[in-house]
C-alpha cells in the first residue's frame, strides 16, 4: 500500500495500536517521522574480524561455523546458560547465552553466523558472552541502532522503518534543486533516506549523513536569514554625535577597556547608514547594561528613543534599577513598563512614548503590543538571556524605522552556535571583568555533609552576610511547586529555625517576586530558597554563598548563569553543588563548575557534552531542534550550507522560484512548528 509521509504511523505495516502509542512516545506519529528518526548509533556487522585476530575487551564481528549443539548448564535457580563453540578455520570461540532457549536452539550444529558482541576470555580460550547473533547469509552490512523505548527495541523500528520506506519512498520529493546537489556534491533524498538507515557501507552512509545535514542546515540557515535581511536595513537614524565619553565621565566608576572597545564598535555601527545588529556577550558582571546605557545615553542626545526588553518582569525592574543610578544626573527620562502595569499608568506611558516625552522604556513582553507607539525608536536593547525567540525580537525592531538593535547576551555562545542563531550579526564581547572582584569558589559534594553545608551557610548569616538555597524544579508544575513550599518551610522549622527564610518562585505573581526580592536585597530575607527565576535575579552584593540541591539536573550554562547571582561583593563567595549522581558523565560535568569561572570554557563544554539541542533548551531560542546536525563536528558542513544558502538567496529572495519551493516549504514549516517561531516572509 503507497502511503503519504503524512499518514499516521498505525497504518504501517506491523505497528498498530500498541506499537503506535510507543512510538509516538519516541514523538514518532506520521510515516513522515519515522522516515526521519535517525539512527542514534550504528553496529558495524559488515567488518568481519577472525577468532584468530579478536582482541580481548573490544566489541567486533565474527563469522563462524557452530560445532556443536549447545549444552544447557542450570548454574541456579532461574538462571540456565547456554555453551557453545564456533571455528571460523582461524580459531576457536566459546559463546555463552543466557537464558534464551529460543536463542541457543537457533544455533544449529554446521550452521554459519555472525557474532557481535565484546570478546573476553583468557589467554588460550576465546569467548563471547551474549552476543547479537545472526544468519551469516545477508547479515554483513552496517546496523542501525535507533532510540528505544520499553517494549519497542531498536530491531522492531528497524523493520518498522524498512515497511515505511517501502510504502511511501516515492513520497520524498527533491528539495534541493539539481544545481546545488551537483555543486555542492549531495546525493538524492531518497538515497539519503535509506542510507541513513540502511548503509551498505561507511562511505555511503558518510554521503547520506552529508546531505542530510546540510540540508538541515541550510533550511535553518534560509530562515534566519530571511529575519535577518528583515532587520538589517538602511535607516535615517543615525548618530551624528557621540556622547559616550560625556556619559562614561559622569559615573562613579571606569569603564573597563572591554566596555570602551564594545561601546565604540556599537557607536561606530549606529553612526552610519545601515542598522546595527550586534550581540554584546558578556559574563555575568562584566558590566553588559553600562554599555548598553551610554548607548542610550547617546542615543537621546541625538534625539532618538530606545526601549530596553528583558525576558522577565524582575529582571526588567532590575535594569530599571541600574538605570535609575546610571542617569539619576542626567536629564535623560525613562520609565518601567510590565504586564503589571496598572491600565491607567500603561495608558499614561503609552502617550508619553507616542509624544516623545520619554526617551527610555523598560519593559518585558507587554513592550510589543501593536498599541505600544514611539515617536522616534532609534535603539533597541534586548537582554536576552536566552529567553526570547527570534520573533519576539523581530517584533520590536519593527517598531521603528529600522532601528539599531543590540542583543546582550549573559551566557557566552560558542561561535559556531552563534553563527547559526544569529547569522553573521556583529559580535562584541566584555572579555574582561570589572576589577575588585573574587572570583567565586565551587564545590561539588554529596548529600551525606548536608549538615555540615547547612553548618556553613548558618556561619556566614551569622555574620550579616546572606545567602541562597536553589531547587530544581520545573516552574510550572503545581506539585513541584508544592514541594518548593515544603521544602523552604521544612528549613525554617528544622535546620534554620530562627533564621529569616524566604521563598521565590516562578509562579508567585509579580508583585510578590518583587517584593521577595527587594526583601532580600534590604537583607529582611537572610537565606532565599528559589528556583530558577534567580537566574535572573536582582544583584544582591551582600548575598555570598549559593547551595544548588540536585545540581546533576542543571546545565553547566544555567549553573553558571546561577553562580553568578554571587560574587557580586567585596566579600568571597562559595557556590556548593550538591548531587548524589552516580554516573561518570554528571560527575565530570559538576567537577568542570569546580574547575572554572570562564563561562566561555563552560558554555564550550556544555555544547560538546549536551548538544545544541538541549544547549539552553531549543525553545528558548526560537530554534527548531536538530535532527541530525551537530554544530561542533559539523562546522565544515555549516560553512557550507551558509554559503549555499546565501546563493540560494541572492538569486531568489522569496524563495518563488520553482527550483525552490520545496526549500520555501521547509523553512516554513520548521519555523511554524516552533512556538515563536517565524518563517520567511511574502
Ligand atoms: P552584566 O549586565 O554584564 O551582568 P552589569 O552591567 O549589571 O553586568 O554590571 C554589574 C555591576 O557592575 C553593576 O552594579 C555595575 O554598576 C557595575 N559595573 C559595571 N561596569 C563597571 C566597571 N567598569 N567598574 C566597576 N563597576 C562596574
Ligand atoms: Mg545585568
Amino acid at each position: 500500500m503507497m502511503m503519504k509521509l503524512n499518514t499516521d504511523i498505525k497504518y504501517v505495516k506491523g505497528v498498530g495500536g500498541k506499537r503506535a502509542e510507543l512510538l509516538n512516545r519516541l514523538d514518532v506519529r506520521t510515516v513522515g517521522d519515522l522516515l526521519y528518526f535517525f539512527p542514534r548509533a550504528y553496529e558495524d556487522w559488515s567488518k568481519i574480524t577472525k577468532i584468530r585476530d579478536a582482541v580481548q575487551g573490544e566489541t567486533c564481528c565474527v563469522k563462524a561455523f557452530v560445532d556443536r549443539k549447545p549444552t544447557a548448564k542450570m548454574i541456579r535457580k532461574g538462571m540456565i546458560l547456554y555453551k557453545t563453540d564456533v571455528t571460523d578455520g582461524t580459531a576457536v570461540m566459546q559463546i555463552t547465552i543466557f537464558n534464551s532457549e529460543y536463542a541457543a536452539s537457533k544455533l544449529r550444529e554446521g550452521e554459519e553466523f555472525l557474532f557481535f558482541g565484546k570478546v573476553s576470555g583468557g589467554f588460550i580460550t576465546k569467548e563471547m558472552s551474549a552476543p547479537l547473533i545472526e544468519k551469516a547469509e545477508g547479515g554483513e552490512r552496517i546496523r542501525p541502532v535507533y532510540r528505544q523505548t520499553e517494549g519497542l527495541s531498536s530491531a522492531v523500528i528497524e523493520k518498522l522503518v524498512r515497511s515505511a520506506y517501502e510504502a511511501a519512498q516515492d513520497e520524498l520529493t527533491e528539495r534541493l534543486s539539481d544545481s546545488l546537489c551537483e555543486k555542492y556534491v549531495l546525493c538524492g533524498v531518497r538515497d539519503a533516506i535509506w542510507n541513513i538507515h540502511f548503509p551498505q557501507n561507511a562511505d555511503m552512509l558518510g554521503h547520506a549523513r552529508r546531505r542530510l545535514v546540510f540540508e538541515e542546515l541550510l533550511i535553518l540557515r534560509l530562515g534566519l536569514t530571511g529575519l535577518k535581511n528583515k532587520s538589517r536595513a538602511t535607516t535615517e537614524l543615525m548618530l551624528k554625535k557621540d556622547y559616550s565619553e560625556e556619559f562614561f565621565g559622569s559615573l562613579p566608576f571606569n569603564p573597563t577597556n572591554a566596555q570602551r572597545k564594545a561601546t565604540a564598535q556599537a557607536v561606530k555601527d549606529m553612526s552610519g547608514a545601515v542598522s546595527m545588529n550586534r550581540l554584546l556577550q558578556g559574563d555575568v558582571g562584566s558590566g553588559k547594561t553600562a554599555v548598553a546605557a551610554a548607548l542610550v545615553y547617546s542615543a537621546a542626545k541625538n534625539g532618538m528613543q530606545s526601549a530596553v526588553m528583558a525576558p522577565t518582569e524582575v529582571l526588567a525592574a532590575q535594569h530599571c534599577k541600574t538605570m535609575e543610578a546610571f542617569f539619576c544626573g542626567t536629564d535623560v527620562s525613562f520609565m518601567l513598563m510590565t504586564g503589571s502595569t496598572k491600565a491607567a499608568e500603561k495608558r499614561d506611558i503609552k502617550g508619553r512614548l507616542e509624544s516623545g516625552e520619554i526617551d527610555l522604556i523598560i519593559g518585558t513582553h507587554a513592550l510589543i503590543q501593536d498599541d505600544v507607539r514611539f515617536k522616534n525608536l532609534g535603539f533597541v536593547v534586548t537582554d536576552e538571556q536566552h529567553r526570547f525567540g527570534v520573533r519576539q525580537r523581530a517584533i520590536l525592531g519593527c517598531k521603528g524605522e529600522n532601528p539599531h538593535t543590540l542583543v546582550m547576551s549573559a551566557t557566552p555562545i560558542p561561535r559556531t552556535l552563534a553563527l547559526m542563531i544569529y547569522g553573521d550579526l556583529d559580535i562584541s564581547v566584555l572579555d574582561e571583568l570589572p576589577p575588585g572582584r573574587t572570583p567565586v569558589k565551587t564545590f561539588a559534594i554529596t548529600g551525606d555533609k548536608r549538615v555540615r553545608v547547612y553548618n556553613y551557610i548558618k556561619k556566614h548569616l551569622d555574620q550579616g552576610l546572606q545567602g541562597y538555597i536553589v531547587c530544581p524544579l520545573v516552574e510550572e508544575g503545581e506539585t513541584e511547586l508544592a514541594a518548593a513550599q515544603e521544602y523552604a518551610q521544612g528549613l525554617s522549622a528544622g535546620a534554620f529555625m530562627g533564621y529569616r527564610v524566604g521563598l521565590l518562585h516562578g509562579r508567585m505573581k509579580g508583585a510578590d517576586k518583587e517584593r521577595v526580592m527587594s526583601d532580600f536585597a534590604a537583607g529582611a530575607i537572610q537565606l532565599l530558597v528559589s528556583t530558577t527565576v534567580i537566574e535572573v535575579g536582582v544583584d544582591v552584593a551582600n548575598a555570598v554563598i549559593m547551595l544548588i540541591e540536585n545540581a546533576e539536573r542543571f546545565g553547566l550554562s544555567q549553573l553558571h548563569q546561577l553562580r553568578g547571582r554571587i560574587g557580586r561583593g567585596k566579600d568571597a563567595s562559595t557556590c556548593i553543588l550538591l548531587s548524589d549522581a552516580q554516573n561518570a558523565e554528571a560527575k565530570r560535568r559538576l567537577e568542570i563548575m569546580t574547575q572554572t569561572t570562564d563561562g566561555f570554557k563552560i558554555a564550550d563544554e556544555d555544547l560538546k557534552l549536551r548538544g545544541p539541542g538541549d544547549f539552553f533548551g531549543s525553545r528558548q531560542h526560537g530554534l527548531p531542534e536538530l535532527k541530525i546536525a551537530d554544530m561542533l563536528d559539523d562546522s565544515q558542513i555549516l560553512r557550507e550550507a551558509a554559503d549555499a544558502a546565501k546563493g540560494v538567496i541572492e538569486g531568489d529572495p522569496a524563495l518563488s522560484m520553482p527550483e525552490n519551493a520545496g526549500l520555501k516549504r521547509a523553512v516554513n514549516a520548521l519555523f511554524a512548528a516552533s512556538p515563536q517561531g517565524s518563517g520567511v516572509r511574502n
